[in-house]
């Protein structure tokens, strides 16, 4: 099971297992908004497991700059493959290290791109140079990250978490969540 985080001004920011969602709420770190029916009991606690919770906080990303990951690498080139320009889920993409590691690429914002396994298969061990393949932007760090998507499958979204992300406009059984 796992939980809808939301940003202090209720949108969503990421899903976490829901065990760190109790262990914040612990903290004091979130409000509780909705629970899943199912029972958690441990010798010290019995309560449900939370499906929603909401932030007290806004969470730093603000003042460290944008956090290197998979996720934010997806949300930089807006879910597209930044060789064919095709827009995929999340699991449907991979990160392409532009300069590839065996000829000395660096796993870092400015050398690593959302790609698409086709065309990171051509690619391959090979430079763009040398794949002939051409990239739609150079990759940046990014100083802040726009309004950010996270794609999900519809089956994916428990119904706990309606009335919190919205669906997708671009139709097929995505869920397109506006994270803050
Ligand atoms: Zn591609």
């Amino acid at each position: 099971m796992k939980t809808l985080l939301l940003t202090p001004w209720m949108t969503p920011h990421n899903i976490v297992p829901w065990q760190t969602a109790v262990t914040l709420m612990f903290l004091g770190k979130v409000e509780i908004l909705e629970e899943y029916d199912e029972q958690i009991s441990s010798p010290s606690v019995s309560l449900r497991a939370p499906a929603v919770a909401r932030l007290k906080k806004p969470v730093g990303a603000v003042k460290r700059g944008v956090k290197f990951s998979r996720i934010n690498v997806f949300t930089r080139d807006g879910f597209r493959c930044q060789y064919c320009g095709a827009r995929r889920l999340m699991r449907e993409l991979n990160y392409d290290h532009v300069t590839p590691r065996t000829q000395g690429g660096r796993t870092v914002w400015e050398n690593i791109v959302t790609c698409c396994y086709p065309c990171n298969e051509r690619k391959s061990c090979r430079t763009p140079e040398q794949a002939g393949m051409k990239l739609l932007r150079a990759p940046i760090r990014p100083k802040s990250l726009p309004i950010s998507h996270l794609y999900l499958e519809a089956h994916q979204v428990p119904p706990e978490w309606n009335g919190y992300c919205t669906p997708a406009s671009d139709g097929g059984d995505a869920v397109l969540l506006a994270t803050g």
